[in-house]
């Protein structure tokens, strides 16, 4: 009867629920020594120009490998900012990632690399303050500058909204130096127009749920039309992320979008993968 079977219903939402917080709890636990375990390895998706499939940038993206298995970081991410271990992570990767691109230019390859921040890296003006430091310090242990012009740092549109004037500074500090800030997952947030006009950032990027709207009919194509041309008023460059087809990049390029990432072109791969694939494509163009 109804009664029982709602109580069933019940019992197996709390299972459920125990069972997510045994995994949250057991990950939680692992994710803590991960970093002195050496689990963590940088993948690299490279992103191209639309018309010529040329490789412009690559976007660095965390990988966890654990007892052998892959752990997806949208899982394990929102895991490490609760926990605040994101800091220590985060700079891993970054020293990571700026040890790749000084190796790639001093083969000759000047290949600006997008390097995702969460929120929670700017959430406390220390935090602010030690995110600073961080470049100020590791360009002594690497032994020499920092390409600041080749760093790309994609936040989220949960940045803008805690409208604090410190964090504007700092990203203003940043770009005085060289990089670049990229909005990212672009439209999924509940962000504000208004946030997007007066905060200090140079490049919007059309999150995937739109792209993977494109075939579904027009009310989708306009909406990504309408983040278009907002971004090109406020001089905004644009990436759309996520192209799969061919359909979705005929209309990434009618909108004359100077950059795409997605498993049309390539999926993220490992450094060795990476780098092998800007050699080859070097004697291509
Ligand atoms: P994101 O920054 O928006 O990165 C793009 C995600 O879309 C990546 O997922 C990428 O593998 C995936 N993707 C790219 N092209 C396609 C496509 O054509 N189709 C589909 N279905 N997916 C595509 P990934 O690597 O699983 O990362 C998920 C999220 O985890 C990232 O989303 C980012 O928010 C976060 N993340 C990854 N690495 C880091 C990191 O080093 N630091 C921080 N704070 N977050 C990271
Ligand atoms: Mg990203
Ligand atoms: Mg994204
Ligand atoms: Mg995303």
């Amino acid at each position: 009867n109804a009664k029982s079977r709602g109580r069933n219903c019940l019992q197996f939402f709390n299972q459920q629920i125990q069972k997510d917080a045994e995994r949250h709890a057991e990950l939680y636990l692992h994710l803590k020594s991960a970093l002195s375990h050496n689990e963590f390895e940088l993948y690299y998706q490279p992103i191209v120009n639309p018309f010529s499939g040329q490789i412009i940038k690559a976007e660095v993206l965390l990988r966890w490998i654990h007892d052998g298995q892959f752990i997806s970081p949208d899982e394990f991410i929102p895991i490490a900012e609760e926990s605040g271990l994101i800091v220590q992570i985060g700079e891993w990767v970054r020293t990571q990632a700026l040890t790749s691109i000084i190796a790639l230019q001093k083969s000759g390859y000047a290949i600006p690399f997008a390097i995702n921040v969460s929120t929670i890296e700017f959430w406390t003006s220390d935090l602010q303050q030690r995110f600073l430091n961080y470049f100020d310090n590791i360009s002594e242990a690497l032994g020499g500058e920092i390409p600041y012009q080749l760093i790309t740092l994609e936040i989220t549109e949960s940045l803008m909204m805690k409208q604090q004037s410190s964090i504007s500074q700092l990203l203003t500090e940043l770009r005085h130096r060289g990089m670049q800030i990229s909005v990212d997952d672009f439209g999924t947030g509940y962000s504000s127009l208004s946030y997007l006009a007066n905060f200090p950032v140079d490049q919007v990027k059309i999150d995937k749920s739109f792209i993977q709207k494109i075939s579904l009919g027009a009310r989708h194509e306009a909406l990504i039309e309408a983040i278009v041309s907002m971004s090109r008023a406020l001089d905004l460059s644009i990436v759309a992320e996520g192209v799969e087809t061919e359909v979705e990049l005929n209309f990434i390029k009618k909108q004359n979008i100077e950059a795409v990432q997605g498993y049309y072109f390539y999926k993220p791969m490992p450094k060795n993968d990476f780098f092998d694939l800007l050699a080859k494509q070097s004697r291509i163009f």
